[in-house]
């Protein structure tokens, strides 16, 4: 009992998906759980309150790890609580509608640019560039860029990709919102993940891959980061 009472809070969990859990794959839709990783998504799931934060589209991350969590997705605009479908930004379905219309215009750009996908996430639009020629990406860079100002969209360049996003709009503060206030372990490997970062101070912020400004430790890869995951479940055990 005395170290009961020394015990302190289960932290809240809010871990990204790409290159955090899973290596970064030049096919995005090749990011498919494992069966380990099914697994430790369980678990987790199990003992502590844990969301998988992700740019992703909900269906698409909903697919990919195959199991039913709490997801953020969307860079924090929509998620699926306790099962329950939610929305974090006001006027959504606009959004959705303007990434439907850009979709159809931006379709020409793939015979300029051989190797580009385009992704309607429905309410944010996503350029894969991964399999485009390196020469072409200033070209291309310039359009995106062009097609955010016209329509008020904020753009975010990640690994591979280009992103036009509901302005204003970031991970942190939806997952801000969530813990409000309790203890939490954040845990990324991108730009977006800074923003999380920044808007958390206080929770324990882990970098994957590279040191991401306002991280508080860096571990290697993902493998290293389901390492530490176990470590923290058989904790709790
Ligand atoms: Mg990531």
């Amino acid at each position: 009992m005395l170290f009961e009472s020394h015990r302190v809070p289960k932290p809240v969990l809010f871990l990204d998906y790409d290159g955090t859990l899973v290596k970064i794959f030049p096919d995005p839709e090749l990011a498919v759980a494992d069966d380990d990783l099914k697994n430790l998504i369980g678990e987790l799931d199990r003992r502590f309150e844990m969301y998988l934060v992700t740019g992703r589209a909900l269906e698409d991350i909903r697919n990919l790890i195959g199991i039913r969590v709490n997801i953020i997705a969307l860079h924090g605009a929509v998620g699926i609580i306790g099962g329950k479908y939610r929305v974090f930004v006001e006027d959504f379905e606009r959004y959705v509608d303007l990434c439907n219309l850009l979709e159809k215009e931006s379709l020409i750009m793939t015979e300029r640019y051989p190797g580009l996908r385009i992704y309607n996430k429905r309410g944010n639009l996503l350029y894969h560039y991964g399999r485009v020629s390196p020469s072409l990406l200033d070209g291309l860079f310039g359009e995106v860029r062009e097609i955010g100002r016209v329509h008020g969209l904020s753009v975010y360049m990640g690994k591979l990709i280009i992103e036009l996003r509901i302005p204003g709009m970031d991970k942190g503060k939806t997952i801000s919102f969530l813990r409000n206030g309790r203890s939490s372990i954040i845990a990324g490997d991108d730009t977006t993940d800074e923003e999380a970062f920044s808007s958390n101070p206080d929770a324990v912020k882990i970098s994957v891959g590279r040191a991401l400004a306002g991280s508080d430790c860096v571990l290697s890869d993902p493998a290293e980061m389901r390492r530490f995951l176990r470590y923290i479940i058989q904790r709790e055990e």
